[in-house]
């Protein structure tokens, strides 16, 4: 059987958490975060959603665990950082995605790994089928999170940017990308959930989205939105009060054409 993986591409604060989330709540799908998070895991450098700071500690990754053993492996021994990204073992990480399915019980994993280079070494894994999606932002809204967070505005153009004509670029060998922008999610996510969905080969259960914030939760990583227990999906648009109205125009100025490059993609 395929391993299913459905991989979130984008920029970081771009709304792959909540997204990850929506996907993660269908029955038979499970949300781990970023494959590339699982050392820092082990390492304690980061927890799980569910409050674990070890494996040990949590019901899915410690279940993880006792499936990697009967494959002659264990969760620290994966190197799957952005750090090794360039000597990942290929059957390790085939393994690795086999006991978690088999730990949940599930029929495909969300990665929010995010990079297209990663995306690539995940293609040479045996026996996985992709399912790249691409979230993007309006530009102003991912200028103001780089600015509440004091990042350096050109250098947020400049990945934006960059990261946007990548991802365009990209012509997988499996299923095309499904680009998707972060408006069209809050507004629609019934629609665009089931889009996904349809992609994936399972079927849209609208619970995933009418219910998403009480579904069990145990990604690694993530930002401050997978804490949020509210099913609740509301655009956030404080970049409208966060930037000065030069800075809005200085981002559809550097950013417009990148996004709007996007949106007809997404369209189509
Ligand atoms: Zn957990």
């Amino acid at each position: 059987m395929a391993i299913k993986i459905i991989y979130l591409l984008g920029l970081g604060h771009s709304g792959t958490t909540l997204l990850g989330r929506l996907l993660g709540a269908h029955s038979q799908v499970i949300a781990t975060g970023g494959t590339k998070n699982i050392p820092l895991f082990v390492k304690g450098r980061k927890t799980c959603a569910c409050g674990a700071t070890a494996p040990t500690e949590c019901q899915l990754w410690s279940a993880v665990e006792e499936r990697l053993k009967t494959r002659d492996l264990s969760l620290s021994d994966l190197q799957f950082g952005y750090d090794n990204q360039n000597n990942l073992n290929h059957d390790a990480l085939k393994r690795y995605f086999e006991s978690v399915l088999e730990a949940s019980g599930a029929q495909a994993i969300v990665d929010t790994s995010r990079r297209r280079s990663y995306f690539a070494e995940l293609e040479k894994v045996p026996g996985v089928e992709l399912i790249p999606v691409h979230l993007f932002k309006d530009p102003r809204a991912q200028f103001s999170s780089a600015k509440r967070k004091n990042g350096n505005l050109f250098a947020s153009v400049w990945s934006y940017n960059l990261r946007g004509r990548r991802v365009r670029g990209m012509q997988p060998a499996g299923r095309p990308v499904l680009h998707l922008s972060y408006e069209s999610l809050c507004r629609d996510p019934m629609g665009q959930i089931a889009r996904i969905m349809e992609a994936a080969g399972l079927p849209f259960e609208p619970d995933q989205v009418t219910h998403y914030g009480a579904s069990e939760l145990h990604i690694i990583g993530g930002n401050r939105q997978r804490h949020d227990t509210s099913s609740a999906i509301r655009l956030d648009e404080s970049w409208r009060r966060r930037l000065t109205p030069m800075e809005q125009k200085l981002a559809i100025w550097l950013g417009g054409r990148s996004y709007r490059k996007n949106l007809t993609l997404s369209e189509s």
